[in-house]
C-alpha cells in the first residue's frame, strides 16, 4: 500500500470510530447534525472539493457531483448516518480498487523483471587494455563493443555476443518458456535473460536503449495509451450519461411533489427528495469506469506473462475478432533452416560455387542466406574471405547481386530466384526435379547452375492450424515468395485452407488488401511473419503479428503483437487470451449497466432506499474489479 492508500485507509478508520460513537449517543438535531458533519467531512472532503473543481471549471457532471450532492442532500434532510455512510462506502469502493490496479500493475512489471539495473563492465587502462578489474555502471553508459561480465545469477543487461565462457540462461521473464537455453562462445544473447550458472564475458553489440529488454519494455508501458473501442465508447458514456441522471433526479424530485400540490394532495416533497437523492448514488458509473480498463490493462499483463506482447488495448480487442490468420512461410511455418541438399548444373567446381554463393549472401540476413553461410562453414571449415567482395545488393524477395574478385579477373555473380534470373535476363535457366527451394547462380551474364535446399515444417505447425480451426478461425492462408512446387506442399502438408506463391513483398502486401477489401463486417485479418520480407504486411493487416521477438529488429518495431519465441501454437495463445480478456470486458459493461438500471428503476419507485444504493454501487464495483483481475491469470491455456 502507498502513502495515499494509507491516508484513505486511515480516513475510513477515523469514520468508522467516529460514527459509530455518535450512533452510541444518540443525540438531538440539531447538536447530532454539526457533530455529524465532522467524519462526513473527514471522509469525504476531497470528493467535495473536487465536485467544487469540476463546477468551477463549468464541467460538473462527473461522479464527484453526485456524490456531493446526494449526500449533502441526506445530512440537510435528517439521513445523517446514510450521507456519512454513502461517503464511507465509496472511499472503501475506491481504495480497493486504487489496491488493485496498482497491483497488477506492479504484477506486470514484475513478471517483466527484466529491467537490468546495472553493468559490470571491464575497466580500461589509457592505452585501451582490460586491467583485469570491474565496474558496476548503469547500463546506460555501457557504450558498444565494451566488455561486460555476467555472473551467475544476474541478469544480462544489453544485448551482445559471448565471448567467454559458457552457461545456460533462464529466458522465462522474456518468452514465457521455462525451457532454459545453454550459450557458448560465439552465441548471441539478449538482455532481460537471466544467467543461471557460469561465468560469461559478452561484447555488447547495441546500446541499453535499443536493446531486446529496453525496447520490449517501452512497449508494455506504452500499451496503455492505445485506447480500445470499448474505452472510448465508456468514456462517452459517462459524458452523457451523467447529465442525464442529473436531470433525471431533479425531475424526479420536482414533479411529482408538483403534481401531489395540483392535485391537491400533500405534496412529499421530503420523501421524493430523498428518492431523487436515492436515484443520484445509485447512478454512479465508477465500476464501469473502473473495470473496463484495468480489465484491458490485465489482459496485457496476462498475455505478456504467457510470452505474448500486446502493444495496445485496441490490438487485443481486434485480436478477438480475427477471422482470418494469414502466414508467412519462411521462418514462421517452417523452421527457416535449410540444408543444403544439393548443388546440381554447376558451370565452377561445387566448394568454388558454395565459397562464391555464400560470399554474395554474407550481407543478407534471409534465413537462406544464413544458412548457405552455415553449410560453407561445414564443408570447408574455412572462414570467409570477405575481401574479395567488391560489391553487394540485396533484392528483396529475390535474392542478391555482387561482384567478386577472383584470380581470373572481376565475377559478376547473383543468386536468388527464378524472378531475379528474369530480371538479369539469364537464359536456360534449369528447373529442378526434385521439390525445395532453389538458389539459381548466374556468373558474368551466364547460368551457373542451381543449389537445392530444403527447410523443415515447424514441429508445432501442423498442430497450430488445427486448433486455430477449433477456437473459430475461418480461413488460415499462407504468402510465400517461394516456388510453386514448395508452397503447395507445405500447405498440403499442414492443411492449410490457401497457398499463394511467388510473391514479391509487396505482392503480399497487395494479397493482403485484397483480402481485407473482400472481408465481412467486424471480421478481422491477422498477418503473422518473421520480419523479413513482410514487415510492411505485419503493418497493413488488421492486426500484425511478428514471431520470434528475440532477433529482429524490424519485426518488434512494425507488429502490433510480438511473439517471444518462435513456436507457432503461441499464436493460438495469443488469440484465446484476447478472447478471455475481452469476454470477461464485456461481461462486466452489461454486469454493470444491468444492475445499475435495475437500481435505478427500484430507487426511482422508492423501493430501494440508499443503503440499496450504497451496497449496490460498492458491490458492483468489487465484483468488476475482481472479475477484470481475472484476466491476469491466463497463463495455462
Ligand atoms: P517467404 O515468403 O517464404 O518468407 P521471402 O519473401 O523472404 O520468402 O523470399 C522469397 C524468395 O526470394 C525466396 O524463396 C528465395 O527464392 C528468394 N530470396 C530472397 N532473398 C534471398 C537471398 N538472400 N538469397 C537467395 N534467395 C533469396
Ligand atoms: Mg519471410
Amino acid at each position: 500500500m502507498n502513502k495515499k492508500q494509507k491516508k484513505t485507509l486511515y480516513r475510513i478508520v477515523g469514520t468508522g470510530i467516529i460514527a459509530a460513537i455518535l450512533m452510541a449517543l444518540k443525540l438531538e438535531d440539531p447538536l447530532n447534525f454539526i457533530l455529524m458533519m465532522v467524519p462526513y467531512l473527514l471522509i469525504g472532503y476531497d470528493i467535495i472539493i473536487k465536485a467544487s473543481k469540476g463546477i468551477k471549471n463549468l464541467q460538473p457532471f462527473d461522479e464527484n457531483f453526485l456524490m456531493t450532492v446526494a449526500t449533502l442532500g441526506a445530512m440537510i434532510l435528517g439521513e445523517h448516518i446514510e450521507g456519512v455512510a454513502v461517503m464511507f462506502f465509496y472511499q472503501i469502493g475506491e481504495l480497493f480498487q486504487s489496491y488493485a490496479v496498482g497491483k497488477s500493475r506492479r504484477n506486470i512489471s514484475e513478471l517483466m523483471d527484466i529491467r537490468p539495473d546495472y553493468a559490470n563492465v571491464e575497466v580500461l587502462n589509457d592505452e585501451g587494455v582490460p586491467t583485469g578489474e570491474l565496474e558496476r555502471v548503469d547500463p546506460y553508459d555501457v557504450e558498444i563493443g565494451r566488455v561486460i561480465v555476467v555472473k551467475a545469477g544476474e541478469k544480462i543487461p544489453i544485448d551482445g555476443i559471448v565471448i567467454e565462457g559458457n552457461s545456460t540462461l533462464n529466458t522465462a521473464a522474456l518468452t514465457g518458456e521455462s525451457l532454459p537455453r545453454d550459450v557458448f562462445s560465439g552465441y548471441e544473447v539478449i538482455s532481460g535473460s537471466v544467467n543461471i550458472n557460469g561465468l560469461l564475458k559478452i561484447r555488447t553489440t547495441k546500446e541499453f536503449g535499443d536493446s531486446t529488454a529496453s525496447k520490449i519494455l517501452d512497449m508494455v508501458e506504452n500499451a496503455g495509451n492505445k485506447k480500445s473501442k470499448s474505452e472510448k465508447f465508456i468514456s462517452k458514456f459517462a459524458k452523457i450519461y451523467t447529465p442525464i441522471v442529473c436531470i433525471l433526479a431533479l425531475l424526479l424530485a420536482i414533479a411529482p411533489p408538483l403534481f401531489n400540490l395540483i392535485s391537491q394532495n400533500p405534496p412529499l416533497w421530503g420523501q421524493w427528495i430523498y428518492r431523487a437523492l436515492t436515484f443520484l448514488v445509485i447512478s454512479c458509473p465508477c465500476a464501469l469506469v473502473v473495470s473496463v480498463p484495468l480489465g484491458f490493462f490485465a489482459g496485457i499483463g496476462g498475455a505478456s506473462k504467457a510470452g505474448v506482447l500486446v502493444k495496445g488495448a485496441n490490438y487485443l480487442e481486434t485480436l478477438s475478432k480475427v477471422k482470418t490468420v494469414v502466414f508467412d512461410k519462411t521462418g514462421t511455418l517452417t523452421q527457416g533452416v535449410f540444408d543444403v541438399a544439393g548443388i546440381h548444373h554447376g558451370v565452377l567446381d561445387t566448394e568454388t560455387l558454395l565459397e562464391y554463393t555464400a560470399l554474395v549472401e554474407s550481407y543478407s540476413n534471409h534465413p537462406i542466406a544464413v544458412s548457405i553461410a552455415k553449410a560453407y562453414h561445414e564443408t570447408s571449415g574455412k572462414a570467409l574471405d570477405k575481401t574479395k567482395l567488391i560489391d553487394i545488393k540485396e533484392v528483396s524477395g529475390q535474392g542478391v547481386i555482387g561482384k567478386i574478385k577472383d584470380e581470373s579477373g572481376i565475377l559478376d555473380f547473383a543468386a536468388g530466384n527464378e524472378k531475379l534470373m528474369e530480371a538479369l535476363g539469364i537464359e536456360n535457366v534449369i528447373h529442378c526435379r526434385s521439390v525445395g527451394t532453389l538458389v539459381h547462380l548466374a556468373i558474368n551474364g551466364e547460368y551457373g547452375g542451381h543449389i537445392l535446399i530444403s527447410d523443415m515444417e515447424k514441429p508445432e505447425s501442423k498442430d497450430t492450424i488445427k486448433l486455430l480451426k477449433k477456437i473459430g478461425i475461418k480461413d488460415t492462408i499462407m504468402l510465400t515468395g517461394d516456388i510453386k512446387a514448395v508452397g503447395e506442399k507445405v500447405g498440403k502438408d499442414l492443411g492449410l485452407d490457401k497457398v499463394f506463391s511467388q510473391l514479391l513483398p509487396q505482392d503480399k502486401v497487395a494479397k493482403v488488401e485484397e483480402l481485407l477489401g473482400a472481408k465481412k463486417g467486424n471480421d478481422a485479418i491477422a498477418f503473422v511473419g518473421d520480419g523479413i520480407n513482410d514487415a510492411p504486411v505485419l503493418t497493413r493487416a488488421d492486426v500484425g503479428i511478428a514471431m520470434g521477438a528475440l532477433g529482429s529488429d524490424a519485426a518488434i518495431e512494425a507488429a502490433d503483437i510480438v511473439l517471444m519465441d518462435d513456436n507457432p501454437m503461441n499464436i493460438v495463445k495469443a488469440i484465446k487470451i484476447a478472447n478471455k480478456a475481452m469476454r470477461i470486458i464485456y461481461e462486466n459493461i452489461y454486469f454493470a449497466i444491468g444492475i445499475k438500471l435495475l437500481c435505478l428503476v427500484l430507487g426511482a419507485v422508492g423501493i430501494a432506499n440508499m443503503w440499496f444504493a450504497i451496497f449496490a454501487d460498492v458491490g458492483v464495483l468489487v465484483l468488476a474489479v475482481l472479475n477484470a483481475i481475472r484476466t491476469l491469470s491466463v497463463r495455462k491455456m
